[in-house]
C-alpha cells in the first residue's frame, strides 16, 4: 500500500468535509413523510424480487404487509414459502386461476383480474397494513383486463401513509404519472439468452 502524505490526507479531509456539508443540507431539506406509490417496471429482471426485498425491509420494522399476485406462477415460489414464516404479518393472495398466455380464455382472465383487484382494494382498506405489493398488476393493465382510470384513481386515493408497490413490464404512462418512485429495470445481460433455464432460488 502506498503511503498517504500529510498534505494529501488534509486535502481529502477538506474535500469530505465539504461533501458532508452538502449532503447534510440536502437531507435537512427533505422533510416530507408519506406513503409512496412505487412502480418497478422495464424489461430487465428484478422487478418482483425488488418488491419482495422491500417487503422484507418493512417486516423488519414489524409492519403488516399485503401481497396480491395478479399472475399465478407455474411453480410454488420460494418467496411465498419464505414469507409463510411471517404469517402473523403477511396477508398473501394469489389470483385463483391466474392468467397467462397459457389460459387463452379472455373472459376468464378478465374475471380473475377483477377478483384480484377486489382483494387489492380490500387490503388498501385495512388500517393495520402499511405496505402492499401488487405483483404484475401492470400486466393486467397492459391487456386492458382492468379499467385503467379507475385503478389509478383508487391508488391515488389511498390512505396517505400507505405504501403500494406495483410491478410488471410496460407500466402505463398514467400509472407512472401518478407514482412517486419509478424504476425501470434494464437487461444488460440475461442468462436465459445463453440457454440457462429458470432455476429454483433464482427465478422462483
Ligand atoms: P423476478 O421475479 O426474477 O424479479 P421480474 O419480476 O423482473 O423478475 P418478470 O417480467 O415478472 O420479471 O418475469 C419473470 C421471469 O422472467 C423471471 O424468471 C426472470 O428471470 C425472467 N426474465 C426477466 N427479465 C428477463 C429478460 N430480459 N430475458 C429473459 N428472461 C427474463
Ligand atoms: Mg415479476
Amino acid at each position: 500500500m502506498s503511503e498517504i502524505s500529510e498534505e494529501e490526507a488534509a486535502r481529502h479531509r477538506e474535500k469530505m468535509k465539504k461533501r458532508k456539508a452538502v449532503q447534510d443540507a440536502e437531507v435537512a431539506a427533505r422533510t416530507i413523510e408519506k406513503g409512496l406509490l412505487v412502480v418497478n417496471t422495464g424489461p430487465g429482471k428484478g422487478k418482483t424480487t425488488a418488491a419482495f426485498g422491500l417487503m422484507l425491509r418493512a417486516l423488519g420494522h414489524g409492519w403488516k404487509v399485503g401481497v396480491v399476485q395478479f399472475i399465478k406462477g407455474h411453480w410454488a415460489t420460494g418467496e411465498r414459502t419464505a414469507f409463510e414464516r411471517f404469517s402473523d404479518l403477511v396477508e398473501w393472495h394469489t389470483m385463483g386461476e391466474g392468467f397467462t398466455w397459457e389460459t387463452q380464455d379472455k373472459a376468464r382472465d378478465v374475471a380473475a383480474a377483477a377478483r384480484a383487484w377486489e382483494r387489492a382494494v380490500e387490503l388498501m382498506g385495512r388500517k393495520d397494513i402499511r405496505l402492499i405489493v401488487l405483483d404484475e398488476l401492470n400486466i393486467a393493465l397492459r391487456y386492458d383486463y382492468l379499467p385503467l382510470a379507475e385503478v389509478v384513481e383508487t391508488l391515488k386515493a389511498r390512505r396517505p401513509d400507505l405504501h403500494v408497490v406495483v410491478t410488471g413490464r410496460n407500466a402505463k404512462p398514467e400509472l407512472i404519472a401518478a407514482a412517486d418512485l419509478v424504476t425501470e429495470m434494464i437487461p444488460v445481460k440475461h442468462h436465459f439468452d445463453a440457454g440457462v433455464k429458470a432455476q429454483a432460488g433464482i427465478e422462483f
